[in-house]
């Protein structure tokens, strides 16, 4: 089956899809973005998703974007037209065309893209053995909160993860607290097991996987506090892992080569793990 995007209201190939040069998602990264789960072919998670789209979208006053309604059915219909049944749909509005020019333009229509995609193959020794994460200075602006396609610092991080042989970079702020890796959020369980994670401020993206998550944690009855941790924190941590819509809860066992909880992944996390897929899965 060929890939279909859809884009500003019209479905096309993937390979022919585009946007106009003076798009102001291409120029200055001036516009949002959502990764929404497909799990047996429905939305995980669809209202966490809307409700985050629609403050990122007031934040950057980016007006008149298509409503949820027929949101939802663009969503859909690009899903069902690939053949999405497990996978993820990428959704992006930009304050559109206009020729060049930092403040708003006055006529410019916002501009919607959205693609879907299979799953890739999933590697259980991710979960399995768990993954390991290095730790670098947070060189992000300070709305991290709001969900923009503005991603060059997250992507100079991940690649520094990569080739440092790690799955994540966990971000340090100056006053030495982890804010989030550079597409996850970053989670510990301590001594007394209780699960920490920042307070959604605006030092991080509040991940709809760390949403659900604090609902289950809740739910179970485990302990649960929202502050913030250090680097050193982290590494003499019982457990850590990191949760996002495309890794689900995933248990991280080095940081910066430190081995965390033993070198393997922590019952908790495990348990949070399989708890968050029964979620997922909506069993
Ligand atoms: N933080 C950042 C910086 C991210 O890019 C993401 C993924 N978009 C997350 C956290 C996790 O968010 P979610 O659980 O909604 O995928």
């Amino acid at each position: 089956m060929s890939r279909i995007a859809y884009v500003d209201g019209v479905y096309r190939p993937h390979r022919e899809a585009a946007v106009h040069v003076e798009d102001r998602g291409y120029q200055f990264a001036d516009g949002v973005y959502e990764v929404i789960a497909v799990r047996r072919g429905e939305l995980l998670d669809e209202r966490l998703h809307m409700q985050r789209l629609r403050r990122s979208l007031a934040e950057l006053r980016i007006e008149g974007a298509i409503a949820d309604r027929p949101l939802g059915l663009v969503l859909r219909e690009v899903v069902r037209r690939n053949g999405v049944v497990n996978g993820i749909v990428y959704l992006q509005i930009t304050r559109g065309a206009a020729p060049r020019d930092h403040a708003f333009p006055k006529t410019a229509r916002h501009v919607l893209v959205v693609t879907a995609r299979r799953n890739r193959q999933p590697n259980p020794k991710l979960d399995e053995e768990g993954i390991a994460v290095i730790t670098i200075p947070d060189i992000r602006w300070q709305r991290c909160d709001i969900k923009t396609i503005s991603l060059v610092a997250n992507v100079l991080g991940k690649q520094q993860a990569r080739e440092a042989g790690a799955y994540e970079a966990w971000m340090v702020d100056a006053a030495g607290y982890i804010t989030e890796g550079t597409s996850t959020n970053a989670w510990i369980v301590t001594g007394d097991n209780l699960v920490v994670t920042r307070a959604a401020d605006h030092a991080i993206l509040n991940g709809v996987t760390r949403l659900a998550l604090i609902d289950i944690i809740r739910r179970e009855g485990y302990g649960f506090a929202e502050r913030p941790f250090t680097v050193q924190e982290a590494k003499a941590a019982r457990e850590a892992f990191l949760t996002s819509t495309t890794s689900d809860v995933l248990p991280v066992v080095s940081i910066d080569g430190a081995i965390v909880a033993n070198g393997v992944p922590g019952s908790l996390s495990r348990a949070l793990r399989a708890a968050y897929i029964s979620h997922a899965e909506g069993i």
